[in-house]
């Protein structure tokens, strides 16, 4: 069975296993000054399956229209199957809510486990791949949610543009918090595939996990077990590849995705931290739409 891959920018995915399409993540649809990924939801022709690792726009946007076009079924947290049910009118059977442990049958002798995971430390203080943060341990959730609100309406209120803030008012389907955040175990025939959409994770979880790929969200503050990454991003990453024990690694979330919001991670530092700690692991540098083979 053959598998490949194709990177459409941030954390989204399309991954064909056989005959099978499989979408992690949905956006594909970014700002007029994001470089472009080769594929809109519009191109979108064919899609099996959705699975969303969480709610934010710039990991759900798009979900709505590859399952409206397609008839995909999207498996998300029961707060990203409320938005997409309630505010976009996705009819039930194309919906599967879950809470992070259900293992899910697909076609072909696919089977997807949802494993709980955690979002970046988006209220924290954040750098480069190679620049180190401290502190913001132990900061309480109230002050979290009350950062986050504020970074929220400046997007949404335009001060980075009014191109950002038509974006955010099409896209954003105002989640609670990021709607809880999941990472995807997927198993095929031919191996397995770890994908996660943000920088953050149990370490209890990851422990227990030999995938033979991992995709993993480079980009902000990694949250460990609740708290902010003492260090940086690339050590960050070392430490997921670390666990995990995959054969490949794809880095992905760390393109210029939002701009003037966003500046592209440099994945130089990240490659040098892995190559120290866990050269036996490739790191696969991938550009959109690459068709990537990745196993089989
Ligand atoms: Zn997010």
């Amino acid at each position: 069975m053959r598998v490949t891959l194709d990177w459409l920018g941030v954390a989204t995915f399309r991954l064909t296993i056989g005959n099978l399409v499989v979408f992690l993540d949905a956006y594909l649809d970014r700002v007029p000054a994001a470089p472009p990924v080769g594929l809109t939801t519009a191109d979108v022709a064919r899609a099996d399956y959705v699975l969303v690792g969480h709610s934010h726009f710039d990991h759900l946007w798009g979900a709505e229209r590859i399952a409206a076009r397609t008839g995909a079924i999207v498996i998300g947290s029961h707060e990203t199957v409320r938005l997409l049910h309630d505010v976009d009118r996705i009819p039930e059977r194309q919906l599967i809510a879950v809470a992070g442990g259900e293992p899910i049958e697909l076609p072909d002798g696919i089977r997807v486990r949802v494993l709980p995971s955690l979002h970046s430390c988006i209220w924290a203080t954040m750098g480069g791949a190679d620049e180190a943060c401290l502190g913001d341990l132990g900061v309480a959730h109230q002050e979290r949610v009350a950062r986050v609100t504020q970074a929220m309406d400046l997007l949404h209120g335009g001060a980075l543009g009014a191109d950002v803030a038509a974006h955010m008012a099409a896209s954003d389907r105002h989640p609670r918090g990021e709607g809880g955040s999941f990472a995807y175990l997927i198993e095929t025939p031919a191996g397995s595939i770890f994908w996660k959409d943000t920088s953050g994770h149990w370490t209890g979880v990851l422990r227990e996990l030999r995938p033979d790929v991992a995709l993993l969200a480079a980009m902000g503050r990694g949250n460990v077990n609740g708290d902010p990454v003492q260090g940086t991003l690339a050590q960050f990453i070392a430490s997921e590849v670390e666990m995990l024990r995959p054969r490949r690694v794809v880095l992905c979330h760390h393109d210029d995705w939002m701009p003037p919001l966003t500046r592209p991670v440099d994945p130089g530092p990240i490659r040098h931290e892995l190559a120290r700690r866990t050269p036996e692991a490739q790191l696969v540098d991938m550009g959109y739409l690459a068709g990537y083979p990745i196993l089989g």
